[in-house]
């Protein structure tokens, strides 16, 4: 169930969709009331989340969700048509890049890093391309993934040359014994693995270069940091196996050496087939301190929890009392999804068996779960 009667829903490729899939998006159907912006109903839609008290799944039937980072929300009033459609497309794009991959029999795995490094292509995110700044205005990007099946895992954390982070988190995971490659080692590896290498000049850009100039302007002396987004995907294949992906350019102005939550596992991604497979955003010392995305799969394993549940508790009760927000994409075996969030709003999307695809981009879409 849609947690905001105002999502915008995109049909993308109708074609490839049955009539039900077909009906689901026509206004009026009853099924999901679509374009209205400015309609949403944050109070109505949070007191539906947690009917009873209980919190409730955003949607059913999900193979594959993606996230486009916390505290990146637009805002009705300051967004142009032509903004709301770049970012409702770069989220449909990543979305129906996993689902080519899921289409052909291909794995979750694969799945999650087809739609994540369209992400990290595309300039409106903070990850690959469009990565944030550090403090001395260099650029160090992380990247995790997670397979649901047997654990198995492969991040990076601190490159500066590698177009992808993510595919070379998955060869990490693919051809070391290792878990987490950092900094030069890292950017070795994967060149001498045939990724793609970049200089850091690829990845400049405009808006990253004003958000420092405003971070050290605003935060002179402070020490302090901006949380600017990260990408992520969450998918399931046709065996049900799950399979989490993360990759973020971190926070602006963040110290040079500094790693967040997105390269480790069981802060900012998780995967594990019985369990959840998940990918955070936000205020990434808190989920790091928190051990958010393994806590919502211990939840469920050891707590008796559902996936909902669990991660409304982690995200909503725990983690704001370590002082940072943000969210996380869930998703289960069965096609279970839920987004909660304690940040204002979080880009997200997801895509359903029958090819559906919902992307929310507004703050008041995902109103903060209370
Ligand atoms: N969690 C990321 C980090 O701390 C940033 C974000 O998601 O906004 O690096």
């Amino acid at each position: 169930m849609a947690r905001n009667p105002a999502v915008r829903t995109t049909c993308v490729g109708a074609g490839a969709l049955s009539l039900a899939a077909l009906l689901a998006v026509v206004p009026g159907s009853g099924a999901v009331s679509a374009d209205q912006p400015g309609a949403a109903e944050p109070v109505a839609a949070r007191a539906a989340q947690t009917a009873g008290g209980k919190p409730r799944p955003d949607a059913r039937h999900v193979v594959i969700a993606v996230h486009g980072g916390a505290g990146t929300a637009l805002k009705r009033e300051d967004t142009t048509p032509a903004q709301e459609k770049a970012y409702r497309d770069g989220l449909t794009e990543a979305l129906r890049a996993g689902q080519k991959v899921l289409r052909k029999g291909g794995s979750s795995v694969a799945a999650v890093e087809a739609a994540v490094r369209r992400l990290e292509d595309n300039p409106l995110f903070n990850a690959g391309k469009g990565a944030v700044f550090n403090e001395d205005a260099g650029h160090e990007l992380d990247a995790s993934v997670m397979r649901g099946s047997d654990l198995a895992a492969g991040a990076v954390a601190g490159v500066r040359n590698v177009r992808n982070p993510v595919s070379a988190a998955r060869l990490v995971m693919e051809k070391t014994k290792h878990v987490l490659l950092a900094g030069e080692g890292a950017d070795d590896f994967a060149a001498r693995n045939g990724l793609p290498t970049v200089t850091q000049d690829y990845y400049w850009t405009e808006k990253r270069w004003q958000e420092l100039m405003k971070a050290k302007g605003r935060l002179k002396g402070s020490g302090e940091t901006l949380t600017q987004g990260t990408v992520g995907a969450v998918a399931v294949d046709g065996k049900r196996d799950l399979a989490a992906a993360t990759s973020t350019g971190g926070l602006t102005n963040k110290m040079a050496g500094r790693v967040g939550d997105s390269p480790v596992v069981g802060a900012g991604t998780y995967a594990k087939n019985g369990t959840v497979a998940a990918s955070a955003t936000g205020a990434g010392e808190v989920f790091l301190r928190g051990a958010a995305t393994g806590t919502i799969s211990n939840l469920i394993e050891f707590g008796g929890r559902d996936l909902a549940g669990a991660a409304y508790e982690v995200l909503v009760k725990r983690l704001p009392h370590l002082g940072g927000t943000g969210g996380v994409i869930a998703l289960n075996a069965q096609g279970v999804f839920d987004a909660p969030h304690s940040s204002e709003g979080m880009l997200h999307g997801y895509l359903t068996e029958d090819g559906r695809v919902v992307t929310k981009v507004f703050a008041d879409e995902t109103p903060a779960n209370e």
